[in-house]
C-alpha cells in the first residue's frame, strides 16, 4: 500500500520504498510495485514525482 499525505489541501501518494511523493496514486503504485522487485528506481516513473516542501 502507498502512504498518502496531506499537504495544504492537496493530497500526495508516497512509495514507501523509496519514499518519493507522486500526486497521482497511480504512479505511486507503480513506483512502489517496481522498487519492491527490483530494489531500484525506475526513471521513467520518478521523472513524475513531485517535490514535497518542508
Ligand atoms: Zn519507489
Amino acid at each position: 500500500m502507498v502512504k498518502e499525505l496531506r499537504k495544504k489541501g492537496v493530497t500526495f501518494y508516497l512509495c514507501e520504498v523509496c519514499g518519493f511523493a507522486y500526486k497521482e496514486k497511480e504512479w505511486a503504485e507503480k513506483c512502489q510495485q517496481w522498487c519492491e522487485q527490483h530494489q531500484s528506481c525506475n526513471l521513467e516513473i520518478i521523472q513524475h514525482a513531485v517535490p514535497l516542501e518542508e
